[in-house]
């Protein structure tokens, strides 16, 4: 009888390796697809309000699944956003982070450790099929592309659209546009450059094609597809069909056309019956680039943008999509692209590793309507420095340094931390500091304690770097909190 009763409950724990929402059918592991936007704000999309860019798709994928409110990358620029993304480990403890330069730039000699497990590599090891699409920006040696680092296949450029150009030609034509002549990036295919100067007005429209691709080759297998846009980075590019499409401008022609192509994404999935078996997410590596104006984008009601630790440069829109399997809504708890690593693994099936520490939480919980996200606090780091630290409704700025203009090379120590409740006050207009020294307390000894568990590793991108002249960032402590807006 207890035999019996034993192998029952081991081929439930086989075949069930958990129960859904509400203890509906069990969830098969799914596909796995990442959409991430570079450098598109919080505030960017018609489902976040924006009144004059459409994205009939995102809005769709977020009504039929999740909207996260408060979901964060782990950095206010590329490179150390893509690297946390990737290990669900924060950029201080892979050396992905640096002040100069703060991204890898294109003949940077190096790249994310091989010593580092992505998520691309955690997933192939329990059978899934792996494409990277689009910018990697984690190491352009053909050691460090994509395929070094746990994925079959890759296609796109290495790094940002910005780090090439032609001298001959301007990089604005006469009408201030950016000329896609002048800007020479490497496509790649694999480990080989296929087109050493690409047109990328056809980027995104191809690397939606590709995802089509990839997806109807690997229909009958598990598949990882990280399809990390190029756009819409500066300069701005889009097809012709995209020319004029939107009221926001250039900005939001390339926005518009990245929701197109995750329309297409989507209905690819219903037509091929994959819908009920992928989970796709999409969200975006930092905030908006605000020095580029119209062509940089919009976080909203939040505070500053790409570049800064004040929320703009890192709360992302985020939307989860899972038919069937997602309980739908809108999110408030708190979650970070960090987490992708851990939940991805946990739905997977696959190892999380244990010889090191990983900064994610498994957020699977809020996915599936289960519980909330464990996620209490977030760490804002500038470079190798924090910043700042969240937790629960109080962020607290110990540093703070414009993210551009003729002061970005004044860093404020604030002592007391600037304060700020971002229930009341998501766009930290009112520093509250005098009014709660016991919660200035608390974060500090958050921050103390996190502080002890980082230990220090070789930095990667200062590797090979060589400077001109670098330029002193002058520390100006403030004893007292400062006037809101700077
Ligand atoms: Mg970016």
């Amino acid at each position: 009888m207890i035999s019996i009763f034993f192998r029952t409950a081991v081929a439930l724990f086989i075949v069930l390796p958990w129960i859904g929402p509400a203890g509906a059918a069990p969830v098969e592991r799914p596909n796995v697809i990442i959409i991430f936007a570079d450098d598109l704000g919080w505030g960017d999309l018609s489902c976040q309000g924006h009144p004059t860019i459409a994205t009939p798709n995102l809005d769709r994928m977020a009504s039929e699944g999740q909207r996260w409110t408060d979901f964060y990358s782990a950095a206010s620029v590329c490179t150390p956003s893509r690297a946390a993304l990737m290990t669900g480990r924060l950029p201080i403890r892979s050396g992905m982070c640096a002040e100069t330069p703060r991204v890898l730039v294109a003949n940077s000699p190096t790249g994310l450790p091989h010593s580092e497990i992505t998520l691309a590599e955690a997933l192939k090891e329990v059978g899934y099929a792996t494409m990277c699409i689009g910018k990697w920006h984690l190491g352009r040696p053909a050691e460090f592309l994509p395929k070094s680092q746990g994925f079959d296949e890759y296609f796109g450029l290495p790094y940002s659209n910005d780090m090439g150009r032609f001298k001959k030609i301007p990089r604005r034509g006469k009408d201030g546009e950016p000329d896609y002549r002048a800007c020479r990036v490497p496509l790649i295919r694999g480990d080989e450059v296929i087109e050493p100067a690409t047109d990328q007005r056809q980027l995104t429209k191809r690397y939606t094609e590709e995802s089509l691709r990839f997806i109807k080759t690997h229909k009958d297998e598990p598949f990882f597809l990280y399809l990390a846009h190029t756009m819409p980075h500066v300069p701005l590019f889009r097809s012709e069909k995209f020319v004029d499409h939107s009221r926001r401008g250039r900005y939001g022609d390339v926005v518009e056309e990245i929701d197109d192509g995750v329309g297409q994404i989507l209905d690819t999935l219903r037509q091929l019956k994959l819908d009920k078996k992928t989970l796709v997410v999409f969200t975006s590596d930092n905030g908006p680039w605000l020095v580029f104006k119209e062509h940089g984008g919009s976080a909203g009601p939040l505070r500053d943008g790409k570049g800064g630790t004040f929320e703009g440069g890192m709360r992302e829109p985020a939307v989860f999509w899972w038919p069937n399997t997602l309980a739908p809504g809108i999110v408030r708890d708190m979650g970070s692209t960090l987490d992708l690593f851990p939940t991805c693994v946990k739905l997977c099936g696959a190892q999380l590793p244990d010889d090191r520490q990983i900064d994610g939480v498994d957020i699977s919980p809020a996915l599936l309507g289960t519980g909330k996200s464990p996620r209490e606090t977030m760490f804002f780091y500038r470079a190798e420095k924090l910043y700042a630290v969240r937790h629960g409704a109080y962020k607290a700025h110990f540093f703070t340094r414009p993210s551009y203009g003729k002061d970005a090379m004044t860093e404020y120590e604030h002592d007391p931390p600037l304060l700020y409740d971002l229930g009341q006050d998501p766009g930290e207009k009112y520093n509250i500091a005098a009014k709660h020294p016991e919660v200035i307390a608390q974060i500090k000894r958050i921050a103390e304690q996190h502080l002890k568990g980082v230990v220090p590793v070789e930095n990667q991108l200062e590797k090979g770097y060589r400077l001109k002249k670098r330029r002193a960032v002058k520390t100006v402590p403030v004893k007292k909190p400062i006037p809101d807006r700077e």
